[in-house]
């Protein structure tokens, strides 16, 4: 196998490119194997049994550039000579060891982190609702926090300083994208995320890059509905296997193996292999203060026995990422992502797991739900094992995130049920089309029954830049009008009702009265 080491900077990603993989690489040839379970024992029992599915039958890339990492090749040497070993053995079982317990992380990672710390200031004696602090190198992030999502570094038509002023402290960059543009050799050539966009005293978050890619594969919870279970046939088979399909001319836009997952740039159709090891390499690279591990994430749709084994994947996984992030943990913190989809005994299993490993906060991640009735019924249940001490650790001192969720009636419901933070786009989505938040309920500005509002601000509680400036009249003209300028004004607006809200709950809070 030659391996080409890109020269430009082996020390970013230390990705390496090269055009064919040999039978020692991450490509498993062999027969599938499945768990059938006939009760919850026997469900339970086979989340942590060591047999793992492979993912297709002779599995084959080949004249591919394909870019991984020498070290994850390295640390994943002796999972391959393991499976190689199984599959002596037995040639139709391939077998993983299971994800390590907590006594393989080594003692100081379970010590308070001096640049990272969580504080509650107040519980909230009405509900599980709390009030607390989330200390950065970089600052603070009051709590409950609205998370605002800046994809490419940028906040869609804002700049970074009207973040600022609406009082925007936590923002997430999306790893996925910024790996493909501008890439990690440039990020870290600007000495980090918070130089390259000029964010000197904010906080952020970069995420894994998993969930860009497994959303290539399985699309989204609404497009799996709105298909009408279309997507659902790739929500694995019988046998226990994820299928992954999908892709211009039928070619598979993400194969997953244990080693990680292989996708293809939507803008060069160049492959990638997105590893546990190398996300961390690059979150490192970006150097957010908060980095996420890299997660399997399987369709809403889905056969129990193909979750099971997701799970038990995601956990291998997450304790890869953990174990690469402690070799060099530069002041960054790292956050496990809990799974589980719907499915109760699952999420005990990920709370219990993940909660004993040495990381600094807990992410809700996974199949949340079809909507917030079904969210909401998931926190119901779930958040309370958030609340347990248990082998020496008490999980109410660490800050817990919700992925990707924050439309309003979800943000209520989930800071009552003890989330600290949520991100989601959904107010700068909401304002490019033209929907305005507000005290008064939603304003869909293009309705002609704003054209002559003249000297109402969108809302007139606010206190923003747009509110002070403009009126209705001339925010619907904008909008009307096509005007780029509209998007800006209007997500100011929402970012600032968002954090208004946010602040709104913690002042209820602290009052007891949520
Ligand atoms: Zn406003």
């Amino acid at each position: 196998m030659a391996f080409h080491i890109l020269p430009s900077n082996r020390k970013v990603m230390q990705w390496i490119s090269y055009r064919s993989l040999d039978n020692s690489h991450s490509v498993i040839s062999g027969r599938r194997n499945n768990y059938r379970t006939k009760n919850a024992h026997d469900v339970v029992s086979c989340l942590f049994s060591t047999k793992a599915p492979i993912e297709s039958d002779n599995e084959t890339i080949q004249e591919e550039e394909i870019a991984t990492s020498d070290e994850t090749s390295t640390n994943n040497a002796r999972t391959r000579k393991h499976q190689k070993k199984n599959k002596h053995q037995n040639n139709t079982t391939i077998t993983y060891p299971p994800p390590p317990d907590s006594s393989t992380f080594p003692s100081w990672s379970y010590t308070p982190r001096p640049f990272f710390e969580f504080e509650i200031l107040h519980q909230s004696t009405k509900s599980s609702a709390r009030v607390g602090r989330i200390h950065t190198p970089h600052g603070t992030i009051d709590t409950p926090g609205y998370v605002a999502v800046a994809t490419n570094a940028a906040l869609k038509g804002v700049d970074i300083r009207d973040a600022d002023t609406v009082g925007q402290q936590l923002i997430f960059c999306n790893t996925y994208h910024l790996l493909l543009q501008p890439g990690t050799e440039v990020v870290e050539g600007a000495g980090g995320l918070h130089k390259f966009m000029n964010r000197k005293n904010g906080p952020l978050i970069t995420d894994s890059g998993g969930f860009q890619v497994f959303s290539l594969a399985y699309g989204s919870v609404h497009e799996e509905l709105s298909t009408g279970g279309e997507l659902k046939k790739r929500g694995g088979d019988k046998k226990g296997s994820l299928h992954v399909t999908g892709g211009k001319g039928g070619k598979p836009p993400v194969k997953v193996t244990e080693e990680g997952a292989i996708f293809r740039s939507y803008r060069d159709g160049k492959s990638f292999l997105l590893t546990p090891e190398s996300t961390v390499q690059a979150q490192k690279s970006f150097g957010a203060d908060i980095i996420i591990p890299l997660d399997e994430l399987p369709p809403y749709h889905i056969d129990r026995n193909v979750l099971i084994n997701s799970v038990e994947r995601t956990h291998r996984w997450e304790a890869r990422s953990l174990k690469e992030h402690l070799k060099d943990v530069k002041e960054q913190a790292m956050y496990c992502v809990i799974h589980g989809g719907l499915d109760r005994e699952l999420r005990k299993k990920s709370v219990d797991y993940l909660t004993s490993l040495p990381f600094d906060g807990y992410a809700i991640g996974g199949s949340l739900g079809k909507n917030s009735k079904e969210l909401l019924e998931l926190l119901e249940w779930m958040m309370p094992m958030l609340n347990e001490e248990k082998d020496g650790v008490d999980r109410r001192n660490k800050p817990r995130h919700l992925l990707g969720i924050a439309d309003e009636p979800s943000i209520l419901g989930a800071v009552t049920r003890g989330i600290d933070t949520l991100d989601s786009c959904y107010p700068t989505r909401l304002s490019r089309h033209g929907t305005l938040l507000s005290r008064e309920g939603k304003i869909h500005i293009k309705s002609g029954k704003y054209s002559r509002q003249y000297g109402i601000p969108i809302d007139p509680e606010c206190a923003c830049s747009t509110c002070q400036q403009y009126d209705r009249s001339y925010m619907w003209h904008l909008f009307k009008a096509k005007e780029p300028v509209f998007m800006t004004l209007a997500t100011i607006h929402n970012l600032q009702y968002m954090n208004d809200l946010m602040a709104q709950q913690r002042q209820l809070i602290l009052e007891n009265k949520i």
